[in-house]
């Protein structure tokens, strides 16, 4: 994929170590503790013949990546795109072990792909993709083990598919072995729209330290997906106004403001927000460039490149998608005073209510969803507060003082664990 500039984008794994890497600078890391938290601990990589509905088999490729379990099971989605690569889910498995770090939740990182459009797929050719990428990591995953949920063009379906698979696999039901399932199933109230939920509250708490006034504040949402559209008619609810959102057909835009339930409605209708009644279009950088209060990148990796970021408009910047800015494009964005919302921080609140929906589960037990956005509330305000303080502390940007306490925590673990044999 090339930028505007014809630059390839950038790794997303030489992300993630970069990242990586000035965390170990601040915490004076050892390094023998650095080469490990530079490594995966596990990748498997699965081929998947699937029966298409042509009666044609095609062979999709797959992956599990267990990036560390020091701090408890590995954890995280699957990913179902045409540009999943090893390295693209090695990276998401490291955003994951820092992310159940900070939000202080007893897990490791992991994640999960597979090279597929499921836009080109008929539900029976992903039913029987899921379920055979399922059988080929079953003896990897397990709810003390690592613990998928659904990403990027997966969904609580999907997840309801690996459940079967798996237990039909083992002979008893384990709907503990994912999390984000169907509420039918032993899903948690409030998953579905925790990601956004959560998301809206780092904004809160960034506002309040900023001086923003959400009752006025304007805010672009790229990427209008779970994460992006819960987050805008979660903080529409708060008197911020939305004025553009997009999604991978094209963008719209309106100063006079986009209701978010509406648009959700049309996109549910037609497939996309483009074309949404009182709208002008508007192209990726563009939106990303808008001038707005707040922009919410809640789409892909890499959306903001230097190039991007050096046009940046926006006074905050909260990040629903994973690794949407790159590390040059940090630099630029800080030197600009651009308070940013690190992904790592500002989206853990779909992992933080799976968190929740592994503990009922295990537990035999089901909380109120008020009970659940609660204690949703109380974990990424105490998150956020955490990362702000330390930022203030060393004087560093968001995004180093969330890796600070991400991999510090991490590092703790694997100091107090010692090396076996
Ligand atoms: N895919 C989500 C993320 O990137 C959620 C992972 C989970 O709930 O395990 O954080």
């Amino acid at each position: 994929m090339l930028s505007q500039t014809n630059q390839p984008k950038p790794n997303a794994f030489d992300n993630a170590l970069e990242q990586l890497r000035i965390a170990a600078e601040y915490l004076k890391l050892e390094d023998g503790i650095h080469q490990m938290l530079s490594h995966p601990k596990r990748e498997v990589t699965v081929s998947i013949p699937t029966r298409m509905d042509s009666g044609e088999t095609h062979v999709f490729t797959g992956y599990r990546v267990q990036y560390s379990d020091a701090r408890g099971p590995s954890k995280g989605g699957i990913r179902y795109h045409p540009n999943v690569s090893l390295d693209e889910v090695k990276a998401l498995a490291c955003w994951m072990t820092w992310k159940c770090s900070i939000a202080d939740i007893p897990f490791g990182g992991a994640k999960g792909g597979v090279i597929c459009n499921p836009k080109a797929m008929s539900q029976h050719e992903l039913e029987r993709m899921t379920r055979r990428y399922t059988a080929a990591i079953a003896d990897f995953i397990g709810p003390y083990r690592d613990i998928p949920a659904p990403d990027v063009y997966t969904n609580a379906q999907v997840m309801a598919w690996i459940v079967d698979t798996y237990s039909a696999l083992k002979g008893y039901m384990v709907p503990e072995v994912v999390t984000g399932k169907p509420i039918s199933i032993g899903g948690s109230l409030g998953r579905d729209k925790a990601t956004g939920r959560g998301a809206v509250f780092t904004t809160a708490e960034a506002a309040k330290v900023k001086n923003l006034d959400l009752k006025k504040a304007t805010f672009a949402v790229e990427g209008f997906g779970n994460a992006g559209a819960n987050y805008a008619e979660i903080l529409q609810d708060y008197g911020s106004k939305l004025v553009a959102a997009s999604d991978s057909k094209g963008g719209v835009m309106s100063k006079n403001g986009i209701d978010a339930a509406k648009l959700i409605a049309f996109k549910g209708k037609t497939g996309s927000v483009v074309g949404m009644a009182g709208t002008q279009p508007i192209d990726d950088d563009g939106l990303l460039q808008l001038d707005v209060d707040i922009l919410c990148p809640a789409a892909l990796e890499n959306a903001i490149t230097p190039e991007i970021a050096r046009g940046v408009r926006a006074k905050m910047i909260v990040e629903c998608a994973n690794g949407p800015t790159t590390p040059a494009a940090d630099k630029i964005l800080d030197s600009n005073k651009v308070f940013l919302v690190p992904d790592i921080l500002a989206n853990s609140g779909g992992v933080i209510v799976s968190y929740l929906e592994w503990v009922q589960n295990l537990d035999r037990i089901s909380w109120p969803e008020l009970e659940v956005n609660t204690k949703l509330e109380d974990k990424i305000t105490g998150a956020f507060k955490e990362v702000y303080r330390t930022s203030q502390k060393h004087s560093t940007s968001m995004r180093t003082a969330a890796l600070m306490v991400g991999v510090g925590r991490v590092a703790d673990a694997i100091r107090t664990l010692g090396i076996f044999p």
